[in-house]
């Protein structure tokens, strides 16, 4: 099989209520750019990166798949997918201007689309391609009702709907810059949801160390399954200070671009819940180990969806390590196969591939250029 063209796009889908804002975000549409890889045995691979929909960033990703991937793909095997990807990651003019940001969300939008080839090739879901079992049925946690920009009674009435809905466990945002606001939004949330689901917080890297630590003294008050981004993103000796000095469980990994990064913060012991984003990492293939190196230290693995949990989800049924994954419904409308939850858990995918491939329909309605 050989790659004969590759396609790029972008795409802008409105997010839940079309404005969601956490402590660092304020966004109206979720990005999507990606690409469509077409092979000459008709088999097309479809593979994207998520983004906060700011058009000029967004053509920076779609442009780097068309002039520095593109090339090098072109009359390619796509089944050899790991060789591929170190070929592209350590192409000399592209690795040098890369290795994290745009270059490597590009590389994972590639990298998704090459593995959603191999496993239509195989006629296979892609987590029976990567070992996983049927019967592996992952507890899905809601994030989309969580958001800062709700009031505190569309905060509780969220967390109580979700409850009914079947979730055991749902995410909040924090980060407001009167800590004490946050604090009131945790108690009101444990208080409405009761003892039994989980809750989780998230600061998005929004504070500094000493909030942080005073923050999260106070999260075991409530029961806080963790505390996610709490400071930081990039500051490993700082997480490691604050999992010394509270005893709410750590959680992070969204924001980080190599295997390597994920390899520091865990030798610090400076993160107990591991997050790695495929879709950040430089697609399934490194995503793959950084669950890996997780699993190795016996850490537990949570996926971040940036993907709107398409590609996780079978990242996280096929991997003993993963125990959770995040629900966000936004592009749901947009796949032939969209993630599904039903009592708290995701149903297992059945279409071969990787549950990326879009409905023609995404394309006409979304699109932007
Ligand atoms: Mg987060």
């Amino acid at each position: 099989m050989k790659i004969t063209q590759l396609n790029p796009f972008i795409l802008h889908v409105p997010v839940t209520g079309n404005r969601i804002a956490d402590s660092s975000n304020r966004i109206t549409h979720w990005g999507t750019v990606g690409v469509i890889v077409e092979t000459d045995a008709g088999l097309r691979g479809f593979g994207y990166t998520g983004t906060l929909g700011y058009g000029p960033a967004d053509r920076l990703i779609r442009d780097c798949i068309a002039d520095c991937y593109a090339p090098i793909l072109l009359g390619k095997d796509p089944l050899g997918v790991r060789h591929l990807w170190q070929t592209m990651f350590n192409f000399p003019g592209i690795r040098w201007v890369g290795r994290a940001g745009v270059t490597q969300m590009a590389l994972a939008a590639v990298d998704v689309a090459l593995w959603d080839i191999k496993a239509k090739a195989a006629e296979m879901p892609l987590w029976k391609l990567l070992g996983g079992s049927e019967t592996e049925r992952i507890e899905a946690y809601n994030t989309d009702g969580g958001w800062l920009s709700l009031s505190d009674d569309e905060l509780v009435e969220g967390a109580k709907q979700m409850v009914e809905g079947g979730f055991r466990g749902i995410k909040i945002k924090i980060g407001s810059p009167d800590p004490g606001n946050d604090l009131r939004r945790i108690e009101a949330v444990r208080h409405a949801i009761g003892a039994d689901v989980k809750l989780m917080v998230d600061a998005n890297a929004c504070w500094d160390l000493p909030t942080a630590i005073r923050v999260g003294r106070r999260l075991a008050d409530w029961d806080v399954f963790w505390f996610e981004e709490p400071i930081c993103c990039d500051d490993v000796s700082g997480h490691a200070t604050l999992v010394r000095s509270t005893d709410t469980a750590v959680a992070l990994g969204e924001q980080l671009y190599s295997v390597d990064a994920f390899r520091h913060f865990i030798e610090a012991g400076a993160v107990h819940f591991v997050q790695p984003d495929a879709t950040r990492l430089g697609g399934v293939t490194p995503c793959w180990q950084a669950i890996d190196l997780a699993a190795s230290h016996r850490l537990p693995v949570v996926c971040h969806a940036a993907d709107m949990m398409q590609i996780h989800q079978h990242l996280s049924i096929a991997h003993p390590a993963c125990t959770m994954l995040e629900y966000i419904p936004w592009l749901r409308q947009c796949f032939e196969e969209p993630a599904t939850v039903e009592g708290g858990r995701f149903l297992v995918p059945q279409m071969p591939g990787a549950a990326t491939t879009l409905k023609p329909d995404a394309l006409e309605r979304f699109a932007v250029s």
